[in-house]
């Protein structure tokens, strides 16, 4: 996620917070601080119930991280590698790099974070029940805690992708159908009806005036929709692919240019008269890296003829380069997340191919018109 920053590790896991999160925890204790607090203590003073405020917020994201952790702690016990577990506006959210590989996992990892948090809220329950009916701060901090914990595992339960809810119910579909792509359809549509719900009851809620939970609402359904819809094409997506090599897909011998011709030379023989934008350097027999119609338009147009096409190239480095064997599902990623259009295929430091966006899409059309859209299963 974009605008986070680090704030600890826990169990090799990167804990982050992204910056919308400063703003959900200063409007819960702000909220906390002027209406909960003031209405079940009176008496204290108004710096009291900013510090009782802050202390619940904090409690109550701490609550949320323990709900995550307990989702990457399974997930990670289950053999799947989790990136980070990152705080943002809505709650939480664990970063786990792979899709769980069968629906028994896939169930047990969704299922233990609401799990975690209904024991909370039942633990913070117990905790104040030697302290029921004082007007305490220690019980109204144990009683917010209680109920905002069972309510978040309990929303979480919602049968809708992408809330864990609506991972459990994929998980049963798959179970059942035995089909990934017909489970995450089921799973991101009921999602779907939910978050038009949400965003139908936050309009309701807006024009009967109350306006801030009215938006509040509207914002949770509109996240909900959005994540539902990209769950859904993006695991359309995987199962196109599934089984798909590279060698399959790349374009075979592309054009290649040595790293010590000039410029010029490389304008006037390979670019021009091939009408290419890019090409990949070789030095020797080996990839030596990659240059780019940007990276001539960067050189001052007198210094063609003096300029080697080395000097100003991409760095081997700083390509991905990737091999013939390797499944596109697990190269897809380098270009859907980076500005990168095209991926040299390499075997034992030669050249052997290229993978551009065009290549995939050509792809993708033969198999449609050829009538293959059927996912194949990996062997
Ligand atoms: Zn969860």
């Amino acid at each position: 996620m974009q605008g986070s920053f680090k704030i600890g590790t826990i169990a090799g896991i990167d804990l982050r917070v992204h910056y919308t999160w400063l703003f959900a925890f200063f409007l819960i204790a702000w909220s906390l601080a002027f209406g909960y607090f003031p209405n079940s203590d009176q008496g204290l003073g108004t710096a009291t119930y900013w510090l009782l405020g802050i202390v619940s917020a904090l409690l109550l994201f701490g609550s949320v991280l323990v709900h995550e952790l307990g989702h990457s702690l399974v997930a990670g016990a289950r053999g799947l590698k989790v990136d980070n577990i990152t705080l943002f506006i809505f709650g939480g959210v664990s970063n786990i790099e792979q899709e769980p590989k069968s629906p028994g996992v896939e169930f047990q990892v969704a299922i233990v974070g609401p799990l975690v948090s209904i024991l909370l809220g039942g633990l913070a329950f117990l905790l104040l029940l030697p302290l029921r009916g004082s007007n305490t701060p220690v019980a109204a901090t144990l009683g917010y805690l209680a109920i905002t914990n069972v309510v978040l595992g309990v929303f979480n339960l919602v049968p809708g992708f992408p809330l864990d809810g609506g991972r459990v119910l994929r998980s049963i579909v798959w179970r059942i159908s035995g089909s990934l792509r017909t489970a995450t359809r089921a799973a991101t549509l009921t999602g779907q009806v939910i978050a038009y719900l949400f965003i139908l009851v936050g309009i309701w809620l807006f024009f009967g005036g109350n306006v801030f939970n009215g938006i509040w609402l509207g914002f949770i359904g509109w996240f909900l929709l959005s994540s539902a819809q990209s769950a859904n094409s993006q695991v359309m997506l995987q199962s196109m692919f599934q089984g798909v090599k590279v060698a399959e897909v790349m374009i075979p011998d592309p054009v290649t240019v040595p790293a010590n011709i000039s410029l010029q030379k490389l304008v006037d023989d390979y670019f021009l008269p091939r009408g290419l934008r890019s090409a990949l350097v070789v030095q020797g027999e080996q990839l030596g890296g990659l240059i780019t119609l940007g990276d001539i338009r960067h050189t001052a147009r007198e210094q063609w003829t003096q300029t080697p096409v080395g000097s100003i190239m991409i760095p081997l480095e700083r390509l991905h380069a990737v091999s013939p064997q390797q499944n596109l599902n697990d190269v897809l990623p380098l270009m859907v997340g980076g500005d990168v259009n095209q991926l040299p295929v390499t075997q034992d430091g030669q050249v052997v191919g290229v993978v551009t966006r065009e290549a995939i899409m050509r792809y993708l059309e033969v198999r449609r018109g050829l009538g293959l859209n059927d996912p194949r299963r990996a062997a």
